[in-house]
């Protein structure tokens, strides 16, 4: 088996602020994309990582036997499909926000093992916040049945059918999603989720990478 890993990393990161794209801001020492590369690398059964980035940046890159650095799209998914058309023969593709440098090998392995059986999967949180449905004027629609919810998480994994078939047909029929387990579910293939790790969480703004540097400092005394 084998499995390939897009990262998308060529967001600007506006939520984040700041000259530097938050992917590419140092935690511990190295940039957060770093980190995640690392990881997948350490999976034996990862054939490439695939890296779009911000054009410009392709120049400050190199690519080694098993890291690709390709240009990314103008929104994630687009980037996503730039991805894809280095994955080669892999059986399955992986699919991680560079931004979540805390994602555990657990639940890589999870997400691998439930995508080989299903054809797609997902790490998924309980949604711990009640979530309301707001209208244009900032007043609540509808209140949402929390135990119904759950919160994204990635690594997702697809066999690599399933996931060039889902991206084809979003680019046909003009859907752009924020994930693509959700498309994967809303062109009808059964979507896995497996547990996820609250500490596996997107950094998004400043405060993130506090509460990420002091949960890799556990993670190194363990
Ligand atoms: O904006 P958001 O945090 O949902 O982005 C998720 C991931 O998608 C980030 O790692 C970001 O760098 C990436 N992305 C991308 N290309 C874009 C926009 C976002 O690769 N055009």
């Amino acid at each position: 088996m084998t499995i390939a890993v897009i990262i998308p990393a060529a967001g600007t990161g506006s939520r984040f602020g700041g000259e530097l794209p938050k992917q590419f801001h140092p935690l511990a020492g190295k940039p957060l994309v770093q980190h995640v590369i690392e990881r997948f690398l350490l999976d034996e059964n990862v054939s490439r990582v695939i890296v779009p980035v911000a054009e410009m940046l392709l120049a400050s890159v190199k690519n080694s036997e098993r890291v690709v650095w390709v240009a990314g799209g103008e929104t994630r998914q687009q980037s996503v499909i730039r991805g894809l058309a280095e994955t080669r023969d892999a059986d399955l593709i992986a699919i991680h926000d560079a931004a979540r440098p805390l994602f555990s090998e657990a639940t890589f392995h999870a997400v691998v093992a439930a995508a080989r059986e299903t054809g797609a999967a997902l790490p998924v949180v309980p949604v711990t916040d009640t979530i309301h449905l707001m209208s244009n004027e900032a007043t609540i629609v509808e209140t949402l049945d929390r135990s119904m919810l759950a919160a994204a998480q990635t690594p997702q994994c697809f066999r690599a059918d399933v996931l060039r078939d889902v991206l084809v047909r979003a680019q046909l029929e003009g859907i752009e999603g924020t994930d693509e387990a959700g498309l994967a579910a809303r062109f009808g293939y059964t979507v896995k989720a497996v547990p996820g790790d609250p500490r596996n969480l997107k950094i998004t703004v400043p405060e993130d990478l506090v509460i990420a540097e002091s949960y890799l400092r556990q993670w190194s005394e363990m």
